[in-house]
């Protein structure tokens, strides 16, 4: 360390050896700590958070023996050193004492006593006088004996304490605080975070979550440590006596909502994040750190499962909730083996002749036990656990084989068949070959076959969205955007994305003739639809009054109870093709 001291006042030597000084201790891998003549920290670097578990905050100011040392030992290992010597520079003194390391016996947050080792540097005179120590926990010592290096207990990009590390603090606490409630584990996951990375690149991906682990770090308050799980995933793990970790982690929860609700500056312009939380408790003889931790994720997919931007702990119900969506997944495997799933049909409506021109296939389950089972009950599931590759296939193929038998002469309609798409179908890389595969094996021709996509499985990752609708494209499949108005979307992708059909969800159907609001959105969207060249069909039109309205804006098709609800392919044969006077 060079002090350039002649060209210096004394004020700002000390304060510019002070700042390097400083520097040198935060980065140290050991842990650093200073205490004043009077006993009382003045310093304490991160590694001495994760070493003692006290935050940086909570101990400078406070006289070192309420915290450090055992209860009952007033002596604290520092009080020699005060009484030695210093340069008098502000300059560490040489260790009281020859030859190595000094032991002490030190306590940590959670009461366990820790056998370390370290150096005592003196400095300062009379009322100036301090003590500086670097400790560590020697690997040969102790529960702590596994603890891996610095290096491989932080995370390279946040420089935030990582998975490993994290864990060994959380079976720390949890050994401790074995009170139901004394300790909490939130997980805390970006929303959009992959399509954000996608979009804007990955050095403002890894940017913005330096910028996060930046702002958790301040609004940390009485974590004992934010960790970064990895990804976009982030921990924190919360320890209390008294048992109100809950509350802690709730308190906690709100300041990271505030502080990451406010933009973050990314090369490309601002970015505005949601997350998702997931807490767990030690609570229902839960104290196992590996329990807890799955539990916390458990929390935060029930969290995404129900939308994203929210916080779930775990509990009794949910762990309900995730035993039932285990046994729907399970008896979904055999549902495909025993042919328990079927498809209804639904016409589309031409609005100005009402003639229908197609049908939309929607999936059913044939439950031996629960009956027709809605596919709000089991897509979700299908979705998470993938099964929703091999449905979707099978759903495609039943359908085109069923309007291609259409086709071919069997009484029926004639027009084209819709199918819907999910998310994880998007991402699948063998879409694209799964429905070529398809049209040929069924015979029947691409533009007879419209694939939907929702709105928000299109702007989840909206980027390589682009890349698999441009290839379907190709194919000479007809492209429909569905549900459109329930989710986020980028107006400049709907230009993009090389689309035909735009659904406008039936939320906004239901309330025209009612409300004046959705009508201007939905006169709204008709209008910028055809300006893209994309034809519009109204879902869910029940009434004779929403038919009017939309026709009176120019939509161009609709579908609903008014004219059919989804029906069995034998069903829709009858009533298919009949004008219906509306
Ligand atoms: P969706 O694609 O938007 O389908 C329209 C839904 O609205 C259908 O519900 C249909 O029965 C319902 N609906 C139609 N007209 C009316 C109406 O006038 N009033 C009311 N209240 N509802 C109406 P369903 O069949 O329960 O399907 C729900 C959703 O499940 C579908 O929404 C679609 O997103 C998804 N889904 C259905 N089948 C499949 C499938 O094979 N694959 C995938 N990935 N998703 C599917
Ligand atoms: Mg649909
Ligand atoms: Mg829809």
């Amino acid at each position: 360390m060079v002090v350039e001291r002649a060209e210096l006042a004394p004020a700002m030597k000390f304060s510019h050896w002070r700042r390097r000084w400083i520097q040198l201790v935060s980065s140290s891998s050991d842990a650093f700590l200073e205490v004043d003549g009077s006993g009382t920290v003045i310093e304490w670097n991160p590694r001495a958070e994760e070493l003692f578990g006290w935050g940086r905050d909570e101990v400078v100011g406070r006289p070192v023996s309420e915290t450090l040392l055992p209860s009952g030992v007033a002596a604290s290992p520092f009080s020699p050193a005060i009484a030695g010597g210093g340069d008098g520079e502000g300059r560490p003194a040489p260790r009281p004492g020859a030859g190595g390391p000094q032991r002490f016996e030190l306590v940590d947050r959670s009461g366990h006593t820790l056998c370390t080792e370290g150096e005592l540097f003196a400095s300062g005179f009379g009322s100036g006088r301090r003590v500086g120590g670097f400790i560590r926990h020697p690997v040969e010592q102790g529960p702590m004996a596994a603890t891996p290096a610095r290096a491989d207990l932080h995370d390279a990009l946040t420089g935030l304490p990582n998975r490993a590390l994290f864990s060994s603090q959380l079976a720390r606490c949890a050994a401790v605080g074995t009170a139901p409630g004394s300790v909490a584990v939130v997980l805390l996951d970006l929303d959009r975070f992959k399509a954000i990375n996608n979009t804007m690149g990955h050095d403002a991906g890894d940017r913005l979550l330096v910028a996060v682990a930046e702002r958790l770090r301040r609004v940390a308050g009485d974590a004992e440590l934010i960790a970064r799980f990895g990804g976009d995933e982030f921990l924190a793990l919360f320890h209390s006596a008294g048992g109100d970790a809950e509350g802690m982690a709730s308190a906690f929860i709100e300041r990271a909502r505030g502080s990451l609700a406010e933009p973050f500056d990314v090369v490309g312009g601002e970015v505005f994040l949601d997350e998702s939380f997931g807490v767990a408790l030690n609570t229902f003889g839960v104290d196992d750190p590996a329990e807890l931790l799955s539990n916390a994720e458990a929390a935060m997919y029930q969290a995404k499962y129900r939308g994203g931007s929210i916080a779930e702990t775990f509990g009794e119900s949910m762990r309900i909730e995730v035993l039932d969506r285990m046994t729907t997944e399970h008896s979904l495997h055999r549902a495909l083996e025993r042919s328990e799933l079927m498809l209804h049909y639904q016409p589309v409506v031409e609005i100005e002749g009402v003639a229908t021109v197609g049908v939309e296939a929607l999936v059913r389950w044939q439950h031996p036990d629960q009956g027709l089972v809605a596919p709000y009950r089991f897509i979700p599931v299908a979705e998470e656990s993938g099964l929703i590759i091999s449905i979707g296939a099978w759903v495609l193929e039943q359908a085109c084989h069923q309007l291609a038998d259409w086709h071919r002469g069997q009484e029926g309609p004639k027009g084209s068949i819709e199918v819907n798409l999910s998310a994880r179908q998007i991402d699948d890389p063998l879409i694209v070959s799964t429905v070529e595969a398809i049209l040929s094996r069924t015979g029947l021709s691409p533009e007879h076959l419209t694939l939907e996509i929702t709105e928000s499985a299109l702007m989840r990752d909206a980027s390589s969205a682009l890349g698999v609708l441009r290839a379907l494209k190709e194919v000479g499949v007809v492209l429909a955007i569905d549900d459109f108005g329930t989710g986020y979307s980028s107006l400049s992708y709907l230009q993009r994305f090389p689309l035909d059909i735009l659904k406008v969800d039936r939320s906004f159907v239901e309330e025209l003739g009612l409300n004046g609001e959705s009508e201007k959105i939905v006169s709204a969207v008709i209008s910028l639809a055809h300006a893209l060249g994309l034809k519009v069909v109204a879902e869910g039109v029940e009434t004779t009054q929403q038919l009017e309205v939309l026709r009176s804006f120019h939509c161009d098709f609709a579908q609903g109870f008014l004219f059919s609800a989804p029906l069995p392919a034998a069903d829709i044969v009858a009533s298919f093709g009949l004008p219906i006077s509306a």
